[in-house]
């Protein structure tokens, strides 16, 4: 997987190449789909969502150019594999998901897994986790309609946000945002194709 799916792509960051290559992806797939778990591609992991391809987790993680000290937050836990990926890289990960089944499972394998570093939330991630700001870094894991600035706020000074935004289903584009002081910068990434962001605002 990381040599055919991640390097041959342009993924140079060997801190997440290595812990790629040695986490259990398995583990975080359900057991019906164990046989493809280190495919090229996304695959269900229930109530409509899905753990993401590694290629994008490669990605996006080697977009935040996570220190030993960073303090991260993640939106949408899903399966917890990239928060695994990110907890492996990060000082703290800070990770919240709207659907709270998906979240109890994602703790209890990533408990069980070991990882001491991580806090979890049940509940809808466009707002971020305002106690704890700020953040090294945000990454978010389903597509947003727009730059939700409730996260840009959040950022700490050369924080760096990435987040798949894109109104259509089919086409989204995957922006790296950094904060200097007041000022974003904004880059635009590969297209991509997420799931929705859910908003429960009323
Ligand atoms: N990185 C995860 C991706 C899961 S898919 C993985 O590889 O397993 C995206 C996740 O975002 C889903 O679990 C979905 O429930 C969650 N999500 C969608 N809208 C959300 C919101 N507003 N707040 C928090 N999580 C949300």
């Amino acid at each position: 997987m990381v040599r055919l799916q991640l390097r041959s792509r342009g993924i140079a960051a060997e801190s997440v190449l290595q812990v790629m290559s040695v986490l259990p992806r398995h583990r975080f797939v359900p057991g019906s789909a164990r046989a493809e778990a280190y495919g090229d591609f996304p695959l269900p992991i229930g109530r409509g969502q899905t753990i993401s391809q590694p290629y994008m987790v490669a990605l996006m993680t080697a977009e935040l150019g996570l220190g030993a000290r960073a303090k991260v937050l993640e939106i949408g836990t899903g399966s917890g594999y990239q928060t695994a990926v990110l907890a492996e890289l990060a000082r703290e990960v800070y990770t919240v998901e709207l659907i709270p089944t998906l979240l109890e499972r994602a703790r209890g394998l990533l408990d069980e897994l070991g990882y001491r570093n991580i806090r979890y939330q049940a509940a809808d991630g466009t707002y971020g986790w305002p106690e704890e700001a700020p953040f090294d870094a945000i990454l978010v894991a389903a597509a947003a309609p727009a730059v939700p600035s409730t996260l840009t706020a959040q950022l700490g000074d050369n924080g760096v946000l990435v987040v798949p935004v894109g109104r259509s289903q089919a086409f989204q584009t995957l922006l790296t945002i950094r904060r200097r002081g007041a000022r974003l910068e904004q880059h635009e990434g590969i297209g991509c194709r997420f799931v929705p962001l859910v908003s429960t605002e009323s």
